[in-house]
């Protein structure tokens, strides 16, 4: 058989080492892709990291520094407040369980603030819970921080550099969140924004402990990031053929990593049966 072009190993390892002038590079889709030079997200005076300890902490840069910024507004807004933020994705993205996106540095669970009954802010160290009417069955002393929560949902729709795709959140949270913008006064155009970016997704959960916020590729991430639609009308999107050369590039970097996985486990399998013929057969491990 003729041997084929070298573009296995060797063409992933030279994509993989380049350092890329624009920082992090989030590579394929949300649900089936990695992360290249990400950013880990660190604690702050206004930012809380649900698992301290965890590398799961990491995303693209401008995801990163999304959060902060919100984790900034929220604060301005009202004082004291503290941003808790869950999983982003791995050091270099891939499978994230329990997760089915978390796999290239756009996606990450942000917590609701939350209060007691009299109005006063509270910080649970894991998500909670709430219901439509803003209770929660698990801790009756708990509300749902109608304030806050918008502030931050205000805080990832109004602003151009970043754009979010998605906030997830069931329902029922997302429409007192929108009642609340209303009693306010928020600017109509921001709770235009808020209404079509939050939204409960079909599967993966109902989302009624936490926000899950995925930001679009960063344009200097593309061709090897891809979005899958909606585009909001607020966002600048790839032209057809733009969509038609990430699709490929993500289908060609995608079979890149296939091949190679695939001779690297040839290569392991060679090794270990080549292994107890030159060790002897009584010494060969059971299971290998
Ligand atoms: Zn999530």
């Amino acid at each position: 058989m003729r041997p084929r072009a070298r573009r296995g190993p060797a063409a992933v390892a030279e994509i993989a080492a380049t350092p890329p002038p624009g920082g992090s590079v989030s590579v394929g889709r949300h649900n089936r892709g990695r992360l290249l030079f990400g950013a880990p997200l660190r604690e702050s005076e206004h930012l809380r990291l649900r698992q301290p300890g965890s590398a799961e902490h990491h995303g693209t840069d401008e995801l990163v520094g999304l959060l902060a910024r919100v984790s900034h507004d929220v604060a301005a807004a009202h004082p004291g407040a503290r941003l808790t933020v869950g999983d982003l994705s791995g050091p270099r993205g891939g499978r994230l369980r329990p997760h089915r996106s978390h796999r290239n540095g756009r996606d990450a669970d942000v917590g609701f603030f939350v209060t007691d009954a009299a109005g006063q802010p509270r910080a649970p160290e894991a998500f909670v819970a709430f219901r439509a009417d803003g209770t929660s069955r698990r801790d009756p002393s708990l509300r749902f921080d109608d304030a806050r929560n918008w502030t931050v949902v205000a805080s990832l729709v109004g602003q151009a550099d970043v754009p979010v795709q998605h906030v997830f959140v069931a329902s029922g949270l997302r429409q007192r969140l929108l009642d609340h913008a209303a009693r306010i006064g928020a600017p109509a155009s921001l709770v235009e924004r808020a209404a079509l970016v939050m939204g409960q997704p079909r599967r993966g959960g109902r989302h009624d402990d936490h926000f899950h916020v995925r930001v679009y590729c960063a344009p200097d991430d593309r061709p090897r990031c891809e979005d899958e639609p909606p585009f909001h009308a607020w966002v600048p999107a790839p032209a057809p053929a733009e969509r038609v050369a990430i699709r490929r590039s993500v289908a060609r970097d995608r079979a890149l990593r296939t091949r190679a996985a695939r001779r690297a486990r040839a290569a392991r399998s060679a090794r270990r049966s080549a292994r107890p013929a030159a060790d002897g057969p009584d010494r060969a491990t059971p299971g290998g």
